[in-house]
């Protein structure tokens, strides 16, 4: 059952990138199981499927020490400072950085273990108050400053659009993000190494707006609800 979430769902990117004239290699579903059972996991994993993605950082650890070792995952949700030293090494991405502060705990961290850590600038593009994330003016300026921080490979920004009945409210808010990114790439950041900061990934779209989001430039859709069903906080 949850194979043809899966199926839909893909089918779904494959279409709207069809409709907006992009390749469908351009964009990775990750598939978003917080909350949810090993069982359901493996039966995502059984298809083929290895990008998944965690909010908590205590679920998250817990699934990689018992999930198949070839699975990609991606934090996706707020990250504390004191917690980063629990996932530097064993996401593949972080795509919510939302501070400086943080961004300096990464590499610190990323430092320590000898590895280098790709993340994501959460943008709060609709500048929602109950969001975490940089507003779009606050993004050059952090930019700036995190560049020289060694061990980490900034990628590019994350959002997570408000809940709205109709997706097409949030294009915008997409739009503004992918202008973000091309406008950052233009002003050809210097990173410190003899180079100049080159960004490639637009992590956005959720069950309700990722094939607007996708239309928009996405390069990572994170969908849960659509392949594994609805969320039970309570047990
Ligand atoms: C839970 C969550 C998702 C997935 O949301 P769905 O609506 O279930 O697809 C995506 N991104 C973030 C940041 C989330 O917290």
């Amino acid at each position: 059952m949850l194979a043809n979430n899966l199926k839909e769902v893909q089918e779904e990117i494959r279409k709207a990138c069809e409709k907006a004239g992009r390749n469908p290699e351009e964009v990775t579903l990750i598939a978003v199981s917080k909350t949810k059972p090993n069982e359901a996991i493996e039966e995502v994993y059984a298809t083929g499927m290895r990008e998944f993605g965690e909010n908590y950082v205590q679920e998250l650890v817990g699934k990689i020490e018992t999930l198949p070792k070839d699975i990609r995952w991606h934090m996706i949700g707020h990250l504390q400072r004191n917690k980063v030293k629990y996932l530097v090494g064993k996401v593949c991405m972080i795509h919510s950085v939302d501070s400086l502060r943080l961004a300096e705990e990464i590499s610190k961290e990323s430092v320590k273990k000898n590895v280098t850590t790709d993340i994501l600038i959460e943008v709060n593009v609709a500048e929602e108050e109950n969001k975490f994330g940089f507003k779009v003016e606050e993004v050059e300026g952090f930019l700036r400053e995190a560049v020289n921080l060694p061990n980490i490979n900034i990628r590019g920004f994350m959002t997570s659009a408000p809940y709205v009945s109709d997706p097409e409210e949030n294009r915008h808010y997409f739009r503004i993000l992918r202008e973000l990114l091309v406008d950052i790439n233009a002003k050809n950041i210097d990173n410190g190494n003899k180079d100049v900061l080159h960004l490639d990934s637009l992590s956005m779209g959720m069950t309700n707006d990722y094939r607007v989001a996708v239309e928009e430039g996405a390069t990572l859709v994170r969908v849960g609800t659509a392949i594994f069903g609805a969320r039970n906080y309570n047990n």
